[in-house]
């Protein structure tokens, strides 16, 4: 309604200055010349000012007004220029405005107006004259009848554009429709491919993938480098290749730094922006003109509080951008955040497990070459005082200060070398995930006097009982069982400083083999039994490091070669004694040596490579 009557208006305006030219140019000489003039120039005027009120006032009123305005100006001029041939006609002007304004019934309506109307005007002209007379009823019949066939021409007219306008309508609905299903279908494809991989490069190639054919010629994500305070183009798409193209070798060259340019001008104010070729800034920051483009388009892409990056779209051509694409672009750039942000995180978090992995690689090597290291002279040191500790028991008879002094050493050097042997343990553990058992048949029963036996020679004041049965056949690796007994028989001995007797229990279990180290000691707090069997830990009683000494790897290694049998080591209070504590352990009697899993060796540990370097 309101475009119709503004083009009605300028319609007016035209018909208005031909009415002044015919005026003026072919009746100069008929009377009331100046008031018709001043007539059409109101309508002229008038038809200036339609424009001005359509934008404040409705445009239906706005339409009848002018109606009014035409009637009354084709009325006074009527009877301005009564002689004037045929000038009644232009009522045929303002009844077709109304058609077209309000159809067929307001046509028929205002052509009965305007003929009582020239009948009023015609009246009180007067005298009638039997011509004038004879003339009414045909121009009666003339308004009514041309009221008829423009209600009807417009009638046909409107109802043609109006089918127009609703079937263009409807291309547009269907076209916006199948729009938003694309759109909608495109950020729900975003959230799937988001969420499969954590790469940053696969995310980043997502965002352009995805949203690429449905933004402009070309789009492409900038990342923000806080280092250098600037956004580097990262990725790159979209249906216009060639501009692609060069805009990625453009900004490649010319990363837009933070606060320069439309792209620069969204990383600092963090708000979506657009430009079109007529805005291009100082300078051409974003390389507009090199690049052609008709718009840019730049929406900031955040996540957690934090500015990550900008995606930008842009096109060439002269169509400015629909309002769609910066709604899209910045519904990708809500949903490109997070996921620029987990794959952040991922890359940096798998950078650190490389660096601990490398760190802890090196760490390992260095404890196995080191107590490897000190293996070779604490064999020296044992092997020759057990050589002098011989020779001087030939030469002198009895006990000696040197020989006491010797033994001393001996012992000292065997300490130190079982620490270095647990030190190698560990490092075989913690490199192959565990320790490896040769199992064959043997006497646990045996095994366990034996034990008893060498550590009650070490501590001869101390009781040890052993309760066992005769013989208790297993399939197991004797050594490294020894080698548990040993550790629980003294700790044992270590963590029960005020003596008391020490009680070991070997005996079958069904299918498995038990043994059970008591002792009447210092015992574990609850909170630590669990813990005792990691490396390195020492249980915070009474019974401190300082005091016992140690390196906390016994329990630890113990639990691994326990565990490559294929059974379970615990840690309980002595219940029946009423202090100190219990350790046991159990395995099935025919141990399945469980083969621990090799860690991959691939290239030579670091600190060996650092050592052949130098
Ligand atoms: P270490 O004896 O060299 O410290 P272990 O791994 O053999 O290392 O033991 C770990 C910790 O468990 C010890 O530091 C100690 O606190 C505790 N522990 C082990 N055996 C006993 C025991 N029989 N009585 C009390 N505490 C014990």
């Amino acid at each position: 309604m309101r475009a119709q009557e503004r083009q009605l208006a300028w319609v007016r305006l035209g018909l208005a200055a031909l009415a002044a030219a015919v005026l003026l140019l072919a009746v100069p000489e008929m009377a009331g010349i100046p008031i018709l003039i001043v007539v059409v120039a109101i309508a002229a005027a008038w038809s200036l000012l339609v424009p001005w009120l359509l934008a404040r006032f409705p445009a239906r009123e706005v339409g009848i007004i002018s109606t009014v305005v035409d009637m009354a100006a084709v009325t006074v001029a009527v009877y301005v220029a009564a002689d004037a041939v045929d000038i009644y006609l232009f009522y045929g002007l303002v009844i077709l405005g109304t058609a077209l304004r309000f159809g067929l019934g307001a046509s028929v309506w205002s052509s009965i107006v305007m003929s009582a109307l020239y009948v009023a005007v015609v009246l009180i002209e007067g005298p009638l004259d039997s011509v004038a007379l004879d003339l009414l009823p045909v121009r009666v019949g003339y308004f009514i009848g041309f009221g008829i066939v423009a209600g009807l021409f417009s009638r046909v007219m409107i109802g043609r554009a109006t089918e127009n306008a609703r079937l263009q309508q409807r291309l547009m609905e269907d076209e916006r429709e199948r729009e938003q299903i694309r759109e909608r279908e495109l950020l729900s494809r975003l959230g799937r491919d988001f969420s499969a991989s954590l790469d940053r490069e696969a995310t980043l190639r997502t965002i352009v993938d995805g949203a690429g054919p449905l933004l402009g010629g070309a789009s492409m994500v900038f990342t923000f480098d806080d280092a250098e305070r600037c956004l580097e183009p990262a990725a790159a798409a979209g249906p216009d290749g060639e501009l692609t193209e060069n805009w990625l070798a453009y900004a490649t060259g010319h990363p837009p730094r933070l606060g320069e340019g439309l792209v620069g001008g969204v990383g600092a104010t963090a708000v979506s922006r657009q430009a079109s070729a007529v805005e291009i800034e100082t300078g051409d920051p974003d390389g507009m003109r090199a690049l052609e483009l008709e718009w840019l388009i730049a929406v900031p892409i955040f996540a957690g509080g934090g500015f990550l990056g900008v995606l930008a779209t842009a096109a060439r051509g002269d169509r400015p951008p629909e309002d769609r694409i910066l709604r899209l672009a910045e519904a990708v750039a809500d949903r490109a955040g997070p996921a620029l942000q987990n794959a952040q995180l991922w890359s940096d978090l798998q950078e650190r497990m490389a660096r601990e992995q490398t760190a802890q690689r090196i760490k390992d090597d260095f404890l196995s070459i080191v107590s490897h290291e000190l293996r070779t002279p604490l064999t020296s040191i044992q092997g020759y005082s057990q050589l002098l500790e011989a020779r001087l028991r030939t030469e002198r008879s009895g006990e000696s200060k040197e020989m006491a002094h010797l033994r001393v050493i001996r012992s000292q050097a065997g300490r130190m070398r079982r620490l270095v042997d647990d030190l190698l343990d560990v490092s075989r553990i913690d490199r192959r995930g565990g320790v490896s058992v040769e199992p064959a048949d043997f006497d646990l029963a045996e095994a366990v006097r034996e034990a008893v036996n060498r550590a009650g020679r070490e501590h001869a004041d101390r009781q040890i009982a052993v309760v066992a049965p005769e013989s208790l056949p297993l399939h197991a690796d004797r050594d490294r069982l020894d080698q548990v007994l040993t550790n629980l028989l003294e700790n044992a001995v270590k963590y029960s400083p005020d003596g008391g007797p020490i009680v070991v229990t070997a005996e079958r279990r069904g299918g498995e083999v038990e043994v059970r180290v008591a002792d009447t000691g210092v015992g574990i707090p609850a909170e630590h039994r669990e813990n005792v069997f990691e490396r390195f830990y020492q249980a915070d009683n009474d019974a401190g490091r300082q005091r016992f000494g140690g390196l906390g790897l016994g329990l630890y290694i113990s639990r691994a070669i326990i565990d490559a049998h294929g059974g379970r080591i615990w840690a309980a209070d002595n219940t029946e004694a009423g202090a100190g504590s219990v350790f046991g352990f159990r395995i099935p009697r025919v141990a399945i040596a469980l083969a621990p899993e090799i860690a991959p060796t691939g290239e030579p540990p670091p600190f060996v490579l650092r050592r052949g370097d130098g």
